[in-house]
Formats: structure tokens, sequence, C-alpha cells
């Protein structure tokens, strides 16, 4: 804790002011004026925390508050956090100190809870939104640095020759001296990976020195991923920006232009870890256990950008298909009075919309996520996506041989009207069980034992 100079109560981080409040009398500090920048045995940089355990997940948070009447934890929704000792933990040398205030983030996250209609309202609720909490979590922030002859065998884009397919092969050697710095990986193994992919870009522009101050009022997680995991992806990575700049030099373009790389293992880029140094970033925090199941909702601390799950109620959702279908069908049968054949050329016509309406629903969906959780998903949706495909053509098919051969009997048009509607309802029910799947989550388990790098 960071006593007021003036009154001796607590200071806090004021995110609008981004200076140290008191609470009390009201003065504010620059958070800088409160440093001694301890350091532990081996000369690196500590700082005084105390340690949260969370008994039920086996999370660890860190703050500077001794005392947190409000301590809950944010992985697992358990609402008795232990307190450990006070310990010494390493100090990171940046951090983003918060932009958003919590006024902002519940608001971001309620607009977003708005437009999920088939959300239950209990995840609207102004308590649960209330239960946000402000987290930084810790990153390994890597310096790349690239010096020496580049080589990297590049392709043109194939033409035809009569006979021939012609590709033309490039090699391009050039001397590089660049630098690539504040490439970031989660150091967090509670903080879902995939959640941190979706909530970034920081801007890593914006980070300043840290201080111990910036937490007052705020938690930490602990960074205890190692950074080792990360190296081989962050050199890859900078090495193929590395290529692609290349391609894109006035030098290289003058010669040829819409040069393709041919692959990772065709770019020799000389590359090596710099330094990997420890940051900060804000996240604000929220998560509610329902049964079985815990869903997460949380909101990029810098850029207000919220990644939410939002559970779909099932019963909710078939209501509203029913209700849909109604409002379509009563004023079509009370006004129109369809002939059977016209029943069946608006069922198929509906189908047809249905299915491309989906498709656009998926695609918008896959946009939304990242990395593993794309690749996952996209494999399932592809496979529903074929199956409906197939039913869909074979219900036109069906449809376009009827209105041809004109049956009598009214029940040649409405049997096959009934099975339309069931492929539709049984593509767009298995969409929503997709999306209903994505939105829980089991409650973690962290075995924080051992793995630590905190004194
Ligand atoms: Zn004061
Ligand atoms: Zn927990």
């Amino acid at each position: 804790m960071i006593a007021c100079p003036g009154c001796g109560a607590n200071l806090t981080f004021d995110i609008s002011s981004q200076q140290m409040k008191c609470n009390y009398c009201g003065n504010i500090y620059d958070p800088y004026r409160f440093d001694n920048m301890e350091k532990d045995a081996d000369e690196s940089l500590v700082f005084d925390v105390w340690v949260y355990n969370c008994p039920q997940c086996g999370a660890e948070l860190m703050t500077t508050d001794e005392t947190d009447a409000t301590a809950f934890c944010p992985y697992c929704g358990n609402t008795s956090l232990l307190m450990d000792k006070m310990r010494k933990a390493k100090r990171p040398s940046y951090i983003i100190p918060f932009q958003i205030t919590k006024e902002e983030c519940k608001a971001a996250y309620l607009r977003e809870a708005k437009k999920a209609v088939f959300t239950p309202s209990e995840y609207k609720r102004e308590e649960l939104i209330d239960s946000f909490r402000g987290i930084y979590m810790p990153y390994w922030s890597f310096r790349v640095e690239q010096q020496g002859e580049a080589h990297i065998e590049a392709e043109s884009p194939s033409s035809r020759d009569g006979d021939y397919v012609v590709t033309d092969h490039y090699d391009i050697r050039a001397q590089i001296d660049t630098v690539y710095d504040g490439i970031t990986h989660d150091a967090s193994r509670a903080f879902d990976d995939e959640i941190s992919e979706c909530l970034s870009p920081f801007d890593a522009h914006k980070i300043v020195p840290f201080t111990p101050g910036f937490l007052s009022g705020f938690y930490a997680d602990v960074a205890d991923e190692d950074p080792g995991k990360y190296e081989k992806r962050v050199k890859e990575y900078t090495e193929l920006e590395t290529a692609r700049k290349l391609l894109e030099d006035n030098g290289v373009r003058a010669t040829t232009s819409d040069l393709m790389l041919k692959g990772v293992s065709n770019v020799q880029v000389p590359s090596e870890i710099g330094s990997v140094y420890r940051v900060f970033y804000p996240v604000w925090f929220m998560s509610y256990r329902n049964g079985n199941n815990i869903t997460y909702a949380t909101v990029n601390g810098q850029t207000g950008k919220v990644v939410a799950d939002f559970p779909i109620s099932t019963s909710r959702f078939i209501l509203a298909v029913l209700l849909a279908a109604l409002a379509f069908f009563i004023p079509l049968n009370f006004f129109f009075t369809l002939k059977p054949g016209a029943a069946l050329a608006v069922t198929t016509l509906l189908l047809i919309i249905g299915m491309i309406m989906t498709r656009r629903e998926n695609r918008k969906l896959l946009d939304r996520l990242e990395g593993t959780q794309r690749e996952t998903i996209l494999g399932k949706i592809s496979s529903i996506q074929a199956l409906s495909a197939i039913l869909t053509i074979g219900c036109v098919i069906l449809a376009a041989f009827i209105l041809v051969t004109n049956p009598v009997r009214n029940k040649d048009y409405y049997i096959p009207c009934f099975i339309e509607a069931a492929v539709l309802f049984l593509t767009i029910f298995m969409n929503f069980l997709v999306q209903k799947k994505l939105a829980t989550r089991r409650p973690p388990q962290f075995n924080k034992k051992g793995g630590n790098d905190n004194a």
C-alpha cells in the first residue's frame, strides 16, 4: 500500500488523471514519486507484493494492496481467495497503465451484450457487470536483431505459354540490419492464450517504465510461462516479415513485381533474440460460473476491445425460430392463400436464402476468431456446410422435379415443403450448437506449485 503524504490514507491509481489519487483527501500525485527501486540479492529489480491464492483452481494473483475485502478469483469465480505472505516479485520493465475506466469497460461490455439477443438476461445484470476487475497481464516482450546476409527464394505467378506452364524463380540476397522490438506473448499460464490473442493488439508505443504505483487498486497476474516457449515462433515471425518487406522493396520491384514467397523453409534471415523483458498490459476481467461451466468476459484496458463469451440459451433460440416461421407463414396463408405449387416455390426460395445467410454468419464468426480456436471451429463448420449443401441441392432438385411434373395431389407439394423446412431448421440448429459450444468453458485447473518465477 502507498500512503497519501497528505493524510496517510491509501492511494490508488486513477485512470482518468493517470495519477495516484487519495480517495480520502482527493490529492493527486505522480506515480513515480513513490518508487524506491529495490533490488534483491542477484541485483535484479523487485517490488513488494501480496500474493493471493485460489484454493479452488490454483490461480495466483498479486496485488500491492494489503487488504482486499472484495477479493475473488477471476478465473474460476471462487469467492474466497486466500492471502499468502508478502513476497518480492520480479519487476517488469514496462507497463501500459489502464486507459479505459471501469465505467467505460462496463459500457463497452453492455453494448456487445445487447447485440447478443439469444443470451440470457442474467449475463446483463448490473451486479455481474460490476464484478469486472482490472488485472495487469504479464507478457514477454521480445527484441529481435537481424544482421548479415538474408537469402530468400521467391517465384513469380505461373503463366501459360502454349503447352508449358512458366514460373520464374528468383534468389534474393540482401545485406540487412534490422531490429524488431516489442513483439509480445502472453506470459501467464492462467490467462487463456485464445483470449489474449483475441484481445490484442495493444499499442506498444504507449508503454511507460514500470513503477509499483500503477498496480495500486488492481491485480496483476504472475508470469509463469517460460519465454523460451515463444522464441522460435518470434524468430520465424520476424524472418517472414523481413522477407515480405524485401519483396516489397523498390529495388526488387523494379526488376520484377508480384513475387511470392515459396515458404518458411526458403527464407533464411540471420536473426537473434536480443533481449526478453517483462511488460504488464491492462485487461478488465469478469467471469461467471453457471453450474459446471464458466464464461469469461474481457475488455482490453487500453483500446476497449471486448472479447466475451455470450452463452446462447437453447429455449430462447428455438422460440425465436418458431416465432419467425409463424410471422412469415401466417400472413402468407391468410392474405394470399397460396396454391400448393407456389408454397413449394416460396419454401425452396426461403431454404436457399437461409443457406446463404448461415454461410455469411459463419464467415463473420470465423473472422472474429484466431489461432487454434479458429482451426477447430473451421473444421466443424465446414462439415456442417458440406452436409447442408448436399441436403439443399437434393431439396432443390426434388422441388424442381415436382414443379415440372405438376402432380395432382396436394400432399405431393406439402411433404417436400415440410422436408425443406426441416433441412433449414437443422442447418440453423447445428450452427447454433457450434456457437453455443464456443461460449462455454470448463472451469480451469492450474498447477501453480513450482514453476513460479517470483522470489
Ligand atoms: Zn490523502
Ligand atoms: Zn480460482
